[in-house]
Protein backbone atom coordinates (compact mmCIF):
# COMPACT_ATOMS: atom_id res chain seq x y z
CA UNK A 1 0.00 0.00 0.00
CA UNK A 2 1.11 3.93 -0.44
CA UNK A 3 0.75 5.18 3.24
CA UNK A 4 0.92 8.79 4.08
CA UNK A 5 2.20 9.22 7.93
CA UNK A 6 1.58 12.90 9.60
CA UNK A 7 3.21 13.09 13.10
CA UNK A 8 6.31 11.39 13.46
CA UNK A 9 6.77 11.65 17.06
CA UNK A 10 7.69 9.16 19.91
CA UNK A 11 4.76 7.02 18.80
CA UNK A 12 4.17 7.61 15.23
CA UNK A 13 7.82 7.59 13.95
CA UNK A 14 8.91 3.74 15.30
CA UNK A 15 4.56 2.60 14.09
CA UNK A 16 6.07 4.44 10.38
CA UNK A 17 8.98 2.71 10.39
CA UNK A 18 7.50 -0.99 11.16
CA UNK A 19 4.90 -0.10 7.97
CA UNK A 20 8.09 0.81 5.97
CA UNK A 21 9.94 -2.99 7.55
CA UNK A 22 7.09 -4.59 6.14
CA UNK A 23 7.62 -3.46 2.60
CA UNK A 24 4.81 -0.32 2.48
CA UNK A 25 5.37 2.37 0.71
CA UNK A 26 5.30 5.15 3.38
CA UNK A 27 5.51 8.84 3.07
CA UNK A 28 5.87 10.65 6.45
CA UNK A 29 5.30 14.17 7.12
CA UNK A 30 6.16 16.39 11.10
CA UNK A 31 6.49 19.92 11.54
CA UNK A 32 9.23 18.89 13.61
CA UNK A 33 11.10 15.60 13.18
CA UNK A 34 12.57 13.87 10.11
CA UNK A 35 10.89 10.26 9.29
CA UNK A 36 12.55 7.52 10.34
CA UNK A 37 14.91 5.06 8.45
CA UNK A 38 12.95 3.76 5.43
CA UNK A 39 10.33 6.36 5.41
CA UNK A 40 10.01 9.11 2.57
CA UNK A 41 9.45 12.54 4.12
CA UNK A 42 6.81 15.06 2.42
CA UNK A 43 7.96 18.47 1.69
CA UNK A 44 4.51 19.39 2.71
CA UNK A 45 1.79 18.18 4.46
CA UNK A 46 -0.12 17.56 1.16
CA UNK A 47 2.62 15.65 -0.43
CA UNK A 48 1.57 12.55 2.16
CA UNK A 49 -1.63 12.75 1.15
CA UNK A 50 -2.37 12.85 -2.46
CA UNK A 51 -2.08 9.56 -3.82
CA UNK A 52 -2.29 7.25 -0.67
CA UNK A 53 -4.26 4.39 0.04
CA UNK A 54 -4.11 5.50 3.70
CA UNK A 55 -3.16 8.60 5.61
CA UNK A 56 -2.59 8.20 9.43
CA UNK A 57 -2.38 10.38 11.76
CA UNK A 58 -0.56 10.41 15.01
CA UNK A 59 -0.87 14.13 16.97
CA UNK A 60 -1.14 15.43 19.89
CA UNK A 61 -4.31 16.85 20.10
CA UNK A 62 -8.12 16.87 18.68
CA UNK A 63 -7.45 20.49 17.71
CA UNK A 64 -4.49 20.02 15.53
CA UNK A 65 -6.32 16.87 14.42
CA UNK A 66 -9.06 19.23 12.95
CA UNK A 67 -6.64 21.38 11.18
CA UNK A 68 -4.25 18.68 9.70
CA UNK A 69 -7.26 16.83 8.26
CA UNK A 70 -8.47 19.75 7.08
CA UNK A 71 -5.50 20.54 4.84
CA UNK A 72 -5.19 16.69 4.17
CA UNK A 73 -8.49 15.35 3.14
CA UNK A 74 -9.19 17.29 -0.03
CA UNK A 75 -6.02 16.13 -1.25
CA UNK A 76 -6.45 12.87 -0.56
CA UNK A 77 -8.02 10.43 -3.34
CA UNK A 78 -11.75 9.36 -3.56
CA UNK A 79 -12.28 6.01 -1.94
CA UNK A 80 -8.78 5.92 -0.01
CA UNK A 81 -9.05 5.91 3.90
CA UNK A 82 -7.85 8.67 6.82
CA UNK A 83 -6.78 6.25 9.97
CA UNK A 84 -6.34 8.30 13.32
CA UNK A 85 -3.86 6.98 15.76
CA UNK A 86 -3.99 9.77 18.09
CA UNK A 87 -5.75 9.86 21.53
CA UNK A 88 -8.26 13.17 20.72
CA UNK A 89 -11.90 13.96 22.54
CA UNK A 90 -14.91 12.09 20.91
CA UNK A 91 -16.31 15.04 19.32
CA UNK A 92 -12.90 15.82 17.22
CA UNK A 93 -13.10 11.91 16.27
CA UNK A 94 -16.67 12.33 14.63
CA UNK A 95 -16.16 15.43 13.25
CA UNK A 96 -12.93 14.56 11.25
CA UNK A 97 -14.88 10.84 10.22
CA UNK A 98 -17.97 13.22 8.96
CA UNK A 99 -15.46 15.67 7.42
CA UNK A 100 -13.96 12.33 5.30
CA UNK A 101 -17.57 10.85 4.47
CA UNK A 102 -18.59 14.33 2.87
CA UNK A 103 -14.88 13.75 0.63
CA UNK A 104 -15.88 10.31 -0.24
CA UNK A 105 -13.50 8.83 2.26
CA UNK A 106 -13.48 5.93 4.70
CA UNK A 107 -12.35 7.11 7.67
CA UNK A 108 -11.08 5.34 11.22
CA UNK A 109 -10.34 6.36 14.60
CA UNK A 110 -8.13 3.85 16.23
CA UNK A 111 -6.13 5.20 19.30
CA UNK A 112 -3.49 2.75 20.84
CA UNK A 113 -2.67 1.18 23.72
CA UNK A 114 0.62 -0.20 24.86
CA UNK A 115 2.87 2.90 24.67
CA UNK A 116 6.51 3.70 23.14
CA UNK A 117 7.89 0.55 24.20
CA UNK A 118 5.16 -1.69 22.06
CA UNK A 119 4.68 1.33 19.07
CA UNK A 120 8.89 0.14 18.42
CA UNK A 121 8.41 -3.37 18.92
CA UNK A 122 4.69 -3.68 16.69
CA UNK A 123 2.69 -4.65 19.80
CA UNK A 124 0.28 -2.03 20.04
CA UNK A 125 -3.47 -2.87 20.85
CA UNK A 126 -5.90 -0.33 18.38
CA UNK A 127 -9.45 0.47 19.59
CA UNK A 128 -11.12 1.45 16.02
CA UNK A 129 -14.27 3.28 14.94
CA UNK A 130 -16.09 3.35 11.99
CA UNK A 131 -17.80 1.23 9.10
CA UNK A 132 -16.92 -1.84 8.59
CA UNK A 133 -15.13 -1.63 5.11
CA UNK A 134 -13.27 1.59 6.93
CA UNK A 135 -12.04 -1.12 9.82
CA UNK A 136 -11.15 -4.01 7.15
CA UNK A 137 -9.32 -1.76 5.08
CA UNK A 138 -7.04 -0.95 7.46
CA UNK A 139 -6.68 -3.95 9.42
CA UNK A 140 -3.50 -5.41 7.59
CA UNK A 141 -1.82 -2.54 9.02
CA UNK A 142 -3.53 -3.37 12.55
CA UNK A 143 -1.38 -6.44 12.20
CA UNK A 144 2.10 -5.00 11.23
CA UNK A 145 1.69 -2.05 14.01
CA UNK A 146 -0.01 -3.78 16.67
CA UNK A 147 -0.77 -7.22 18.24
CA UNK A 148 -4.48 -7.10 18.92
CA UNK A 149 -7.53 -4.64 17.16
CA UNK A 150 -10.92 -4.50 18.54
CA UNK A 151 -13.69 -2.98 16.23
CA UNK A 152 -15.54 -0.72 18.78
CA UNK A 153 -18.33 0.11 16.61
CA UNK A 154 -19.26 3.73 14.48
CA UNK A 155 -17.00 6.70 14.72
CA UNK A 156 -15.54 7.98 17.99
CA UNK A 157 -16.24 4.50 19.54
CA UNK A 158 -12.15 3.71 19.30
CA UNK A 159 -11.90 7.10 21.14
CA UNK A 160 -14.61 6.24 23.45
CA UNK A 161 -12.92 3.19 24.71
CA UNK A 162 -9.48 4.51 25.12
CA UNK A 163 -10.55 7.23 27.69
CA UNK A 164 -12.98 4.89 29.46
CA UNK A 165 -10.19 2.46 29.64
CA UNK A 166 -7.47 5.42 30.54
CA UNK A 167 -9.96 6.71 33.45
CA UNK A 168 -9.95 3.26 35.20
CA UNK A 169 -6.11 2.88 34.84
CA UNK A 170 -5.90 6.26 36.51
CA UNK A 171 -8.48 5.80 39.20
CA UNK A 172 -6.62 2.21 40.09
CA UNK A 173 -3.07 3.81 39.90
CA UNK A 174 -4.70 6.46 42.36
CA UNK A 175 -6.42 3.86 44.64
CA UNK A 176 -3.20 1.83 44.51
CA UNK A 177 -0.98 4.25 45.60
CA UNK A 178 -3.19 5.28 48.40
CA UNK A 179 -3.20 1.58 49.75
CA UNK A 180 0.47 1.50 49.73
CA UNK A 181 0.69 4.38 51.39
CA UNK A 182 -1.51 3.74 54.43
CA UNK A 183 0.05 0.14 54.46
CA UNK A 184 3.33 1.80 55.02
CA UNK A 185 1.55 3.77 57.85
CA UNK A 186 0.35 0.32 59.21
CA UNK A 187 3.86 -1.07 59.54
CA UNK A 188 2.80 -3.97 56.59
CA UNK A 189 5.63 -4.84 54.46
CA UNK A 190 5.13 -3.93 50.50
CA UNK A 191 6.49 -7.20 49.86
CA UNK A 192 3.81 -8.73 51.94
CA UNK A 193 1.19 -6.18 50.42
CA UNK A 194 1.89 -7.20 46.72
CA UNK A 195 2.04 -10.91 47.66
CA UNK A 196 -0.89 -10.50 49.52
CA UNK A 197 -3.15 -8.22 46.92
CA UNK A 198 -1.85 -9.17 43.56
CA UNK A 199 -3.51 -12.79 44.47
CA UNK A 200 -6.80 -11.14 46.53
CA UNK A 201 -9.45 -9.44 45.10
CA UNK A 202 -7.70 -6.05 44.84
CA UNK A 203 -5.79 -7.36 42.30
CA UNK A 204 -5.29 -5.28 38.72
CA UNK A 205 -2.94 -4.62 36.03
CA UNK A 206 -1.46 -1.41 38.32
CA UNK A 207 -0.88 -3.38 40.97
CA UNK A 208 0.17 -6.96 39.42
CA UNK A 209 2.10 -5.78 35.91
CA UNK A 210 2.74 -2.15 36.60
CA UNK A 211 3.21 -2.24 40.86
CA UNK A 212 3.47 1.44 41.88
CA UNK A 213 6.21 0.65 44.51
CA UNK A 214 10.15 0.13 44.25
CA UNK A 215 11.55 -3.36 44.37
CA UNK A 216 8.27 -5.01 44.38
CA UNK A 217 6.55 -7.15 41.51
CA UNK A 218 8.00 -7.08 38.22
CA UNK A 219 10.35 -4.41 36.81
CA UNK A 220 8.11 -1.11 36.19
CA UNK A 221 9.50 2.64 36.19
CA UNK A 222 8.73 2.72 40.08
CA UNK A 223 12.37 0.66 39.82
CA UNK A 224 13.71 3.52 37.62
CA UNK A 225 13.40 6.44 39.54
CA UNK A 226 9.75 6.96 38.20
CA UNK A 227 11.30 7.44 34.65
CA UNK A 228 8.15 7.26 32.32
CA UNK A 229 7.05 4.75 30.83
CA UNK A 230 3.37 6.47 30.91
CA UNK A 231 4.03 10.20 31.79
CA UNK A 232 2.10 11.97 34.30
CA UNK A 233 1.00 14.34 31.56
CA UNK A 234 0.12 11.98 29.16
CA UNK A 235 -2.63 10.40 31.91
CA UNK A 236 -3.92 14.15 32.86
CA UNK A 237 -4.84 14.63 29.67
CA UNK A 238 -6.69 11.40 29.02
CA UNK A 239 -8.35 12.06 32.12
CA UNK A 240 -9.24 15.70 31.22
CA UNK A 241 -10.66 13.95 27.80
CA UNK A 242 -12.51 11.57 30.19
CA UNK A 243 -14.37 14.54 32.25
CA UNK A 244 -14.89 16.31 28.60
CA UNK A 245 -16.67 13.28 27.51
CA UNK A 246 -18.78 12.92 30.87
CA UNK A 247 -19.85 16.38 30.61
CA UNK A 248 -20.99 16.29 27.05
CA UNK A 249 -23.06 12.73 27.81
CA UNK A 250 -23.93 13.51 31.08
CA UNK A 251 -21.99 11.20 32.63
CA UNK A 252 -21.85 10.97 36.46
CA UNK A 253 -18.18 9.73 36.83
CA UNK A 254 -16.98 11.48 40.30
CA UNK A 255 -13.75 8.82 40.37
CA UNK A 256 -12.75 10.05 37.37
CA UNK A 257 -13.26 13.79 38.43
CA UNK A 258 -11.30 13.43 41.27
CA UNK A 259 -8.71 11.79 39.56
CA UNK A 260 -8.32 14.61 37.37
CA UNK A 261 -7.67 17.05 40.16
CA UNK A 262 -4.97 14.66 41.23
CA UNK A 263 -3.05 14.56 38.10
CA UNK A 264 -3.86 18.08 37.83
CA UNK A 265 -2.23 19.08 41.12
CA UNK A 266 0.54 16.66 40.85
CA UNK A 267 1.46 17.71 36.94
CA UNK A 268 0.80 21.71 37.29
CA UNK A 269 1.59 22.47 41.47
CA UNK A 270 3.71 19.77 42.34
CA UNK A 271 7.17 17.85 41.14
CA UNK A 272 4.74 15.50 38.72
CA UNK A 273 5.71 16.56 35.34
CA UNK A 274 7.92 14.39 33.16
CA UNK A 275 7.38 11.56 36.36
CA UNK A 276 5.99 8.14 35.46
CA UNK A 277 2.14 8.03 36.55
CA UNK A 278 3.09 5.72 39.53
CA UNK A 279 4.91 8.58 40.64
CA UNK A 280 2.41 8.90 42.68
CA UNK A 281 3.11 6.72 45.24
CA UNK A 282 5.69 8.84 46.62
CA UNK A 283 3.41 11.55 46.41
CA UNK A 284 0.82 10.15 48.99
CA UNK A 285 3.70 8.87 51.19
CA UNK A 286 5.26 12.19 52.15
CA UNK A 287 1.45 13.66 52.57
CA UNK A 288 -0.85 13.91 55.81
CA UNK A 289 -4.12 13.29 56.58
CA UNK A 290 -5.89 16.42 55.04
P1 LIG B 1 4.77 13.43 20.30
O1 LIG B 1 4.59 14.81 20.83
O2 LIG B 1 6.07 12.75 20.50
O3 LIG B 1 4.44 13.40 18.71
C1 LIG B 1 3.52 14.23 18.08
C2 LIG B 1 4.16 14.68 16.77
O4 LIG B 1 3.21 15.45 16.03
C3 LIG B 1 5.38 15.57 16.98
O5 LIG B 1 6.50 15.03 16.31
C4 LIG B 1 4.96 16.91 16.38
O6 LIG B 1 6.03 17.64 15.80
C5 LIG B 1 3.94 16.47 15.37
N1 LIG B 1 3.02 17.53 14.96
C6 LIG B 1 2.39 18.45 15.73
N2 LIG B 1 1.61 19.25 14.97
C7 LIG B 1 1.76 18.83 13.69
C8 LIG B 1 1.23 19.24 12.45
N3 LIG B 1 0.37 20.28 12.38
N4 LIG B 1 1.60 18.60 11.33
C9 LIG B 1 2.47 17.55 11.39
N5 LIG B 1 3.02 17.10 12.55
C10 LIG B 1 2.67 17.74 13.68
O7 LIG B 1 3.58 12.57 20.94
P2 LIG B 1 3.45 10.98 20.99
O8 LIG B 1 3.94 10.49 22.30
O9 LIG B 1 3.98 10.40 19.72
O10 LIG B 1 1.86 10.82 21.02
C11 LIG B 1 1.07 10.97 19.85
C12 LIG B 1 -0.36 10.62 20.20
O11 LIG B 1 -0.42 9.29 20.71
C13 LIG B 1 -0.98 11.51 21.27
O12 LIG B 1 -2.32 11.76 20.92
C14 LIG B 1 -0.86 10.67 22.54
O13 LIG B 1 -1.86 10.98 23.49
C15 LIG B 1 -1.05 9.27 21.98
N6 LIG B 1 -0.44 8.20 22.78
C16 LIG B 1 0.80 8.33 23.29
C17 LIG B 1 1.35 7.30 24.05
C18 LIG B 1 2.75 7.41 24.63
O14 LIG B 1 3.10 6.57 25.48
N7 LIG B 1 3.57 8.37 24.20
C19 LIG B 1 0.60 6.13 24.28
C20 LIG B 1 -0.66 6.01 23.71
C21 LIG B 1 -1.18 7.06 22.96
Amino acid sequence: MKIGFIGLGNMGAPMAANLAKAGHEVTGFDIANTPPEGVHAADAVTGAAADMDVVITMLPNGAILQSVAADVIPAMTQGATFLDCSTVDVESARTVANMAAAAGLMAVDAPVSGGIGGAAAGTLTFMAGGSDAGFAAVSPLFDIMGQKAVHCGPSGNGQAAKICNNMILGVTMIGTCEAFALADKLGLDRQKMFDVVSTSSGYSWVMNAYCPAPGVGPQSPADNDYTPGFASELMLKDLRLSQQAAEASDADTPMGARATELYADFVEQEDGLGRDFSAMLPRFVSRRRR
